[in-house]
Formats: C-alpha cells, structure tokens, sequence
C-alpha cells in the first residue's frame, strides 16, 4: 500500500531548507530498504502567506510499504528530520503521514491542495481535515502545508526542478563563465528554462542565501535537466554533497488558474480595471489607483510592468498578482499586466454653431472659417476628442529574475503536460 509523508516549514532566515531535509530523509530511508517511488513532489503553495520564508514550499514523499503503524511512522521521521532542520529562527516544522486506502481521502486533499496554492487555510481547519480523514501529523505552522502538497497532482501542468546540495560557503566561489552558459542555454532551450536572463545578463541557478542550495536546474524534461545539470557540475568544478530531482508545479501558474478569485488579502488575483491615478511612494515604486478596488502595485525592481502601468493612465488594463491590503485599500501586487484599452487622443476643429459643418482653421490664433456659411468665427476652440479604442492586448511581464516560483514561465506556453511523457519509475540519477 502507498504511503503519502509531507513535510513544511524546516528553514527559517538562517538556513536550512525543508527540501533539503527531504533529500536527508531520502537517504536516510533508502538505507532502510523503504521502497521510495521517484519522483519526491516539490509543491508550491500560496505565494502570497505572510509567514513563508522564501517561496513557500513543502515536499511530499511517496513510499510503497507493507504493514506499518502510521504512528510508529511519524514518530520515526520526526527523529531523523530533527537531525537535519534549521533549529534557529522561525521555522515551525511540520509533518503529515496517511496510507491511500481510498479515493475519497485522496479527493478532499486534492481540493485541500489547490486551496492552499490560492487562499489561506487556518490551523484548525487542518485538524479538522486530518480527524476526518485518518491522517497523522507533527508539530507546529509545518502542519498546513505538509497535509496540503499530499494532494498534489499534475493534473493541468507540472515541471521538474533537480537541486544540489553541499556547504552554503562554497557559493561565493562558484564562477561559471556566462558565454559558456548562455550557450548551454540556448542547447538546453525548452526542456529546460529560466536558467539565464538575458536582459540583466544574470544567471539565475544559483541562489544565494545561507541554505544549503547550491544550484537548481528547472526543465520540462527530466533527463535534460540531469543531463544540463551534470554539465555545470562539470564544467564549473562544483563539489556538491549531491541532488535531488522533484516533480513540481513550479512555473505553471496554476495559483492563478486555480484561484476562485475572491477578492481577500493574500490571495492570487486576476482582474481588469481602468487606471485613473497613478502616483510614486517614497521608494519610488508605482502605485496605480482604479475607480473601484482593487488598485494596483507594482515594485519599481521588477522591470517592464511598473513603466508599462506608468504610461497606461486612462487606459483598461488586465492586471494579475496577488492581493494585500494597504492604507485601507484593496492593491494587486503585480506578477502580470496586459493593455486592453488605450486612449485614442485626437485634436478636432470645432464645429459651426449656424449649420454643423467642421470648420477650417485660419491659422494659429486666427480663429475659423465655415465654407458654408461662408462666415469667420473666432470664438471657437479646438476640441479633443478622448475615444477608448481596443489595443493589441500587448503583455507585460517581470524580469525573468524576478519571476516567483509559481509564476507561468512565457517560454513554456503551449508545451504545458509535456512532462506526462515522462515515466518518473524511469528516471536515473534522481538522487545522488
Ligand atoms: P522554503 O522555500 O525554504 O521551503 P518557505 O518559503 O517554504 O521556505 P516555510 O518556512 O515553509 O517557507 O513557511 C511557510 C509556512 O506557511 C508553513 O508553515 C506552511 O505550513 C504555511 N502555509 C503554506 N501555505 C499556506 C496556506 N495556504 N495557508 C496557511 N498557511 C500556509
């Protein structure tokens, strides 16, 4: 029978990270014989919760077991994660175990998941869920996400993301020519991405930060992503402790497409507005102001959406992000923006006030002649005329850098459930 293990919230500020500890875990349980089923899911939930430390991730582990005490069990994984978890900081570890032994569990923790990716879910509300439906869990905050990402399924979308671990000190040396990337890159291009951006001519594999990631590569195939993975080890000299390859829902932007869009704080968020206000904090970031909540912000850092939004007052705009409330005001923090509408601003000679006709100017300052009236009349003014026209629906998107995890990657639009090609039983190398 399969066996479903969660586990949240092992990392805080100081380091650590609970993929990381997954990765421990794995050894660890291999080396008991346990019969692991590739691949361990990476689950994204709601980028927009106040108490992620960085992007919100919780991994859950499948395992083919014969007769086990589920409690036994937990009590088991919770010795050997207390080995491996950030102990300073604000890390709230979680643990969350069941057996599949029927469809209607795995039912209620589908829609648990896709909550957790779209909206906040409360403490109690887990206990509730996990009495109704025989499920065990551990410790403290951890809890909400290590039950939520057991009901990960891949089911619109999903990606792969291999990360290698070793010492966080060794990432101020790592020096990976970009020439040499940029190419690999562009071999690489569609079964894998969001290695490079372009623009800030930045490589984005490595992170920085004190936990123990030293790179990850992300992809829709899983053998190019070990294949490209091994090549920047090789080719940078890299001396990792080892890798982990997950399944995830990283890229998808499935927070969105899940989302009920309700409009409540922190939750991801899609709508169109008229802009009719725009205006700098102190920290010259943008904020736009609507005629009815919500409002829009948008990072100065991010890129092309905050100059995008700039010029767009006056105009309809399609904007995406997720919400949070400020000043008492409903604003949509930006992933995302798209030009529905935009201004059509043109000078008009005045018509005749006798007869309706347009008249023709005299010149600047020389008033206006009407040709069937054949009268001058001077008391006229030009007139704008201010239409709304439909525009090309041009979209604005952030920095690749600055993209979060959950956010659909542009390059991958149209080759969504590729990686259902994929028989993950396999896959080599998945953990090394
Ligand atoms: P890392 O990326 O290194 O794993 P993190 O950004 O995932 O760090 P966590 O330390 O896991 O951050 O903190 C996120 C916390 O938010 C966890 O305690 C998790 O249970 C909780 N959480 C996640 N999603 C939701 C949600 N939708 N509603 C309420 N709590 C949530």
């Amino acid at each position: 029978m399969l066996l479903l293990l969660g586990i949240d919230d092992h990392d805080s500020h100081f380091g650590g990270c609970t993929t990381y500890v997954a990765y421990k875990l794995i050894h660890e349980l291999l080396k008991e014989n346990l019969n692991i089923i590739p691949l361990p899911a990476l689950v994204r939930l709601n980028p927009y919760i106040p108490f992620k430390t960085r992007g919100n991730a919780a991994v859950r582990i499948v395992i083919d077991v014969k007769d086990i005490s589920e409690k036994d069990f937990i009590e088991h994984i919770r010795e050997i994660v207390d080995k491996y978890r950030e102990k300073r900081g604000k890390a709230d570890p979680g643990i969350a175990v069941t057996l599949v032994d029927n469809l209607e569990k795995l039912k209620i923790l589908y829609k648990v998941y896709k909550k957790a990716v779209t909206d906040v879910i409360t403490s109690d509300q887990i206990d509730k869920i996990c009495r109704k439906l025989n499920i065990y869990i551990h410790g403290g905050r951890g809890k909400i996400g290590a039950v939520a990402c057991l009901g990960f399924i891949p089911d619109r979308d999903s990606t792969f993301e291999l990360l290698a671990y070793g010492d966080p000190s060794i990432k101020k040396n790592i020096d990976l020519n970009i020439q040499i990337f940029s190419l690999l890159d562009n071999l690489f291009r569609l079964y894998t991405f969001a290695n490079i951006d372009l623009e800030n001519e930045k490589i984005l594999i490595f992170p920085s930060g004190p936990d123990p990631v030293i790179y990850g590569v992300r992809g829709d195939s899983p053998l190019h992503v070990i294949f490209l993975s091994s090549l920047v080890q090789a080719i940078a000299k890299i001396d990792i402790e080892g890798w982990l390859l997950f399944h995830t829902n990283q890229a998808t932007g499935i927070h969105l497409e899940y989302s009920e869009n309700i409009m409540r704080t922190f939750n991801p968020y899609k709508t169109i507005v008229k802009i009719i206000k725009i205006s700098r904090t102190e920290d010259r970031h943008l904020q736009c102001f609507t005629e009815k909540d919500p409002n829009v912000f948008s990072y100065r850092h991010i890129g092309d959406p905050c100059t995008f939004l700039e010029k767009s007052l006056g105009d309809i705009v399609e904007v995406w992000g997720g919400l949070r409330i400020k000043d008492g005001k409903y604003f949509i923090y930006v992933e995302g923006c798209r030009k529905l509408s935009r201004r059509l601003v043109k000078v008009l000679n005045p018509r005749c006030p006798r007869c309706g006709s347009t008249l023709k100017s005299l010149g600047k300052g020389k008033g206006f002649f009407c040709k069937r009236c054949n009268i001058e009349i001077t008391n006229v003014h030009k007139i704008l005329n201010d239409e709304p026209m439909i525009s090309s629906g041009l979209i604005s998107l952030p920095y690749l850098s600055e993209f979060r995890h959950l956010m659909k990657i542009p390059d991958r639009i149209g080759i969504e459930r590729f990686s259902n090609m994929f028989s993950e039983l396999d896959i080599p190398m998945w953990i090394i």
